[in-house]
């Protein structure tokens, strides 16, 4: 186990596409951490330069009390798990998982006569450790019964597992993960999210993971680092980073539906824009003197009542509630409803001036 420290990492790919831009980011011993971000933010290139199958353009990256910088894959003791399981179709689950250790052995040990009998000795003791490690591996993932079966005899979930184990066995002290889960449908991946949360809480390993969902990325993480072109907007623990987004990217990249912005003013204790006023708890006003905002408002902290304020052009139901998209005069919002819908055209909405965020005007506005 061990800590991961990047510090002012940069990569910059054919001297123009910086992939990653003096990125800063400590991650604790034992922490799960999730890189997220829309497609092509970086999350990938900095997994990829953790793991030392990347080089850095700039910048240190250190794990534990050792500079991995310029250390190859195989020098850094960590373990990848990626998308495509990258299993080897011709070998079956217990050979996939030993055979990264043989050859990791066999690599250490070319420079010694094979002949010797101190090294056929060693290597009885090495197969004997292989075998116990497998054993535990599929033990701790479920896999005793697939052990003689071929990956193309596996679901899904049981080739991630058999990729996951293959990261066991080889004891690392951080576990990357790429994009995991995504080539499971939503049910297995919320099995596997499951299973991934309780497989770090008895390693208690650091684990670095990727992905592009929000949701994934909200329910796995002890901490996200939220991405955007090459930066990281936040990183924060999922609570926080939902109940106070850093700015309006973080807070309109988590949430579904988005949370709802309005561009206005600060006049005394009230928010006005052209289609809304709303009194605002002195403790909710923002700190600065800034005059021109943008409120933010997640769709939850709306509620609808009977009334004609605000006409409903659309509404998705969930079952255990609906999500109404309103429109009042020229501003869109989206709501949410518990239990049944009103399924009326017209409605009244409350905002919940408690939970109101408020941004600095322009496209990813800091928080006030
Ligand atoms: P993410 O994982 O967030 O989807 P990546 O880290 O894969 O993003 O990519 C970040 C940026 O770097 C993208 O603009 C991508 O096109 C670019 N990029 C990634 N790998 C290469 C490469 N090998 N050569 C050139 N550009 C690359």
């Amino acid at each position: 186990m061990a800590e991961v420290t990047l510090q002012q990492v940069t990569k910059t790919y054919d001297q123009e596409i910086r992939a990653v831009r003096n990125i800063d980011l400590t991650i604790a011993d034992g922490e799960f951490v999730v890189l997220v971000g829309p497609s092509g933010c970086g999350k990938s290139t900095t997994l990829r330069m953790i793991a030392g199958i990347e080089d850095v353009t700039s910048g240190s990256i250190c794990i534990g009390n050792n500079n991995v910088t310029n250390l190859p894959a195989r020098k850094r003791n960590i373990a990848m798990v990626f998308q495509d399981y990258a299993l080897y179709p011709h070998m079956s689950v217990a050979q996939n998982l030993a055979f990264g250790l043989e050859r990791r052995r066999e690599y250490g040990s070319s420079c010694k006569s094979l002949l010797s009998g101190a090294y056929r000795k060693q290597k009885l003791v090495e197969n004997a450790d292989i075998r116990n490690r497998v054993q535990e591996a599929t033990e701790l993932l479920g896999l005793t019964n697939e052990l003689e079966r071929k990956p193309k005899a596996l679901s899904g979930g049981q080739r991630q597992r058999v990729a996951l184990g293959r990261a066991i066995v080889r004891d690392p002290q951080v576990f990357l993960l790429d994009e995991p889960l995504s080539n499971l449908d939503a049910k297995l991946r919320r099995t596997m999210r499951i299973e991934l949360r309780a497989l770090h809480k008895r390693l208690g390993v650091t684990m670095i993971h990727v992905t592009h969902d929000q949701e994934e990325a909200m329910t796995l993480g002890d901490k996200l680092a939220v991405m955007d072109n090459g930066i990281i907007r936040q990183f924060d623990t999922p609570a926080n980073i939902y109940d106070r987004p850093a700015d309006r990217f973080v807070a309109s990249f988590v949430g579904v539906p988005e949370m709802n912005f309005i561009e206005g003013e600060i006049r005394g204790s009230q928010f006005v824009s052209t289609d809304v006023t709303i009194k605002i708890p002195a403790e909710r006003l923002p700190t600065t003197d800034a005059k021109n905002v943008v409120l933010g408002i997640r769709p939850e902290d709306i509620t609808v009542t009977s009334g004609n304020s605000a006409t409903v052009n659309n509404f998705e139901r969930h079952g255990d509630h609906t999500d109404l998209f309103l429109t009042i005069g020229e501003t869109q919002l989206s709501a949410r409803e518990h239990g049944a819908s009103t399924q009326s055209e017209c409605v009244d909405f409350d905002i919940n001036t408690n939970n109101v965020h408020f941004f600095e005007c322009g496209e990813n506005g800091s928080r006030l």
